[in-house]
C-alpha cells in the first residue's frame, strides 16, 4: 500500500478558474478567500500526518466533509490477511528497541478528497513488554518471561504499513503446555496500568516458592512429592539437575 505524498497541487487549474470567469470583484475575492482557507486546513491535515497525530486525523476525517472516512473489518498487509482484535507485530522506527506488539480494535482509512491522499489506520490496544516493565518493577525481572507481555489500557493509531505481522497471544497455561513456541508467540495473564504504572490484576495470579512468585515457564523447578508444592532449585538451596528422578520433600515436609 502507498501511502501519502502531499505534493499535488491544482493552483494552475485555481487561477484558470479565476481568469475565466466573469464574477464580479467581490465574489472573486470571497471565492480566493475560501481557497486559502481550504489550503490552510489542508496544510493542518499534512502537518498532522507530519507531526504522526494520527488520531486527530481521525477525529478530524470524522467531523469534515472533504474527507472520506470508512472503517472495515479487515485488511491485507504484506499479502497477509489482519482482521479485527488480530494480535499483530507492529514496526518500531529505533531499530535498537523491540517491535511493539498490539491487537487490532479498528481498521480505518482517510482520504483527503482534495489531494485523493489515501491514509490506511488501524487503532490498535497495545500490550507491554518486559523491558517496559521492568524498568518500574525491577524485582519482576525474575519472573517475567521473556515471552510474556501485558495488556494494557491504552491504545493509540498506527499506519497500517507499520504493521509487520500478525502474531500469537495466548494465556499462560496454554502457553506453559505448549510443547514448541516460535518467536511470535506470546502470554499474557495480568494487565498493566499505564498510568498508575501497576499490574491491575495481581491478586489473580498464583504464586510460587517460598519466594511467593507468579511462575516463570524460562525457570526450572522442583515439587516436593509431599505437599507437591513447587520450588526454584536456588531457592530451596538445591543445584539443578543434583535431584532427577530423586525423592524430594521441602523444608516444611522434611
Ligand atoms: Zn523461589
Ligand atoms: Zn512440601
Amino acid at each position: 500500500m502507498n501511502v501519502v505524498n502531499w505534493t499535488n497541487n491544482n493552483n494552475e487549474s485555481q487561477s484558470k478558474s479565476i481568469r475565466q470567469s466573469s464574477e464580479t470583484l467581490p465574489v472573486i475575492k470571497k471565492r480566493i478567500s475560501k481557497r486559502l482557507q481550504k489550503h490552510i486546513q489542508d496544510t493542518s491535515f499534512k502537518e498532522l500526518y507530519k507531526q504522526q497525530k494520527l488520531a486527530e486525523i481521525v477525529q478530524k476525517a470524522m467531523e469534515r466533509n472533504e474527507c472520506q472516512y470508512e472503517e472495515y473489518d479487515e485488511i491485507k498487509i504484506c499479502g497477509e490477511i489482519i482482521k479485527l482484535n488480530d494480535k499483530v507485530i507492529i514496526k518500531n522506527e529505533d531499530s535498537n528497541v523491540e517491535d511493539y506488539i498490539g491487537a487490532i480494535n479498528k481498521i480505518c482509512s482517510v482520504v483527503e478528497l482534495s489531494t485523493l491522499k489515501l491514509i490506511c489506520l488501524c487503532e490498535v490496544q497495545w500490550f507491554m513488554r518486559k523491558n517496559e516493565i521492568i524498568c518500574h518493577k525491577p524485582r519482576a525481572r525474575s519472573w517475567i518471561g521473556n515471552q510474556e507481555i501485558f495488556s494494557t489500557n491504552t491504545n493509540d493509531y498506527v499506519l497500517a504499513q507499520t504493521i509487520v505481522q500478525k502474531c500469537t497471544v495466548v494465556d499462560c497455561e496454554e502457553y506453559f503446555n505448549m510443547e514448541n513456541c516460535d518467536s511470535t508467540t506470546y502470554y499474557n495473564r495480568l494487565e498493566w496500568d499505564v498510568e498508575s504504572k501497576k499490574f491491575t490484576n495481581m491478586n489473580t495470579i498464583k504464586l510460587y516458592c517460598l519466594c511467593q512468585q507468579p511462575w516463570n515457564p524460562e525457570l526450572n523447578y522442583i515439587q516436593c512429592d509431599k505437599c507437591q508444592k513447587w520450588y526454584h532449585f536456588e531457592c530451596v538451596g538445591l543445584k539443578e539437575g543434583s535431584y532427577e528422578n530423586k525423592e524430594y520433600a521441602c523444608g516444611y515436609c522434611n
